[in-house]
């Protein structure tokens, strides 16, 4: 059995003190319930210590957006990933659509970064996702294949506790559109067995898979119900106590 993660994304939203605010929230809403899954934020870099003296794990976990691809030195404005586990980070994530498109990041960074984020201890949120060109060209397959064998294959310490996947569907994101529930698994399930030849059968059953794109406590239940659907990263709805509390009542039940 897969514990669910559902992990908020707050991009480029919450200062310290919205973001402490935002973390009290959240774990109050959370307190004295036991969990049958993960919880975690992940603010901007600077809200990070706020966040971090309300986000301890119990049962909200912290995590960063984004780390460098080197591991120290003359990169100016740059975050390492042993910098963030030392800010008390125990996630980060990588490749997420934003980045790909518009910091224009490549799988070969996404290598440096994941293996510097495991060396540091921490696990990595790896996302990936077609864009609605290539869905409606019928190459989502085919995109997300790449995607994944571009990278997986070449970590260095990659296993199934340090790793989740994110397949988000970048026509999801943001847009108030949700893969239904016969795409989100007919790609999960694709998505696992491609893990399963690149890194084995054992990692791709024990291995997370989150979902993301416009997922709220309406469908969160219903997503994070199918069979290889193992939680949700959440960006819009993450960012209201009551919304990201509901998505997690609905992982809550889908664990039945
Ligand atoms: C995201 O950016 O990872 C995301 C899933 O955003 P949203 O939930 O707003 O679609």
């Amino acid at each position: 059995m897969r514990r669910y993660l559902v992990a908020g994304n707050w991009k480029l939203n919450m200062g310290p003190a919205a973001g402490r605010e935002l973390a009290e929230g959240v774990s109050g809403l959370l307190r004295g319930r036991e969990l049958k899954g993960d919880v975690l934020v992940c603010p901007p870099y600077v809200s990070l210590p706020a966040v971090a003296e309300v986000a301890q794990g119990d049962p909200v976990l912290l995590g960063a957006q984004n780390c460098a691809d080197q591991a120290g030195g003359a990169y100016t404005g740059e975050v390492s990933a042993e910098m963030l586990a030392e800010a008390g980070c125990q996630y980060v994530i990588v490749a997420h659509s934003e980045r790909r498109e518009y910091q224009k990041e490549t799988d070969d960074m996404f290598v440096a970064k994941i293996d510097l984020i495991h060396k540091a201890g921490l696990k990595a949120i790896f996302c990936f996702g077609e864009v609605i060109g290539e869905r409606k060209s019928g190459r989502a397959q085919e995109v997300v294949k790449a995607q994944l064998e571009g990278v997986l294959p070449r970590l260095e310490f990659v296993n199934a506790y340090n790793t989740v996947l994110a397949y988000e569907p970048v026509w999801a994101i943001g847009t108030g559109e949700t893969a239904t529930s016969e795409i989100a698994q007919e790609m999960h399930a694709y998505s696992r067995q491609v893990l399963a030849g690149v890194l084995g059968q054992e990692v791709a059953d024990y291995m997370r898979i989150l979902y993301g794109g416009s997922c709220k406590p309406g469908n969160a239940r219903e997503l994070i119900g199918l069979p290889d659907v193992d939680g949700g990263l959440i960006g819009g709805a993450s960012l209201k106590p009551a919304d990201f509390v509901g998505i997690i009542d609905g992982a809550e039940a889908a664990q039945g």
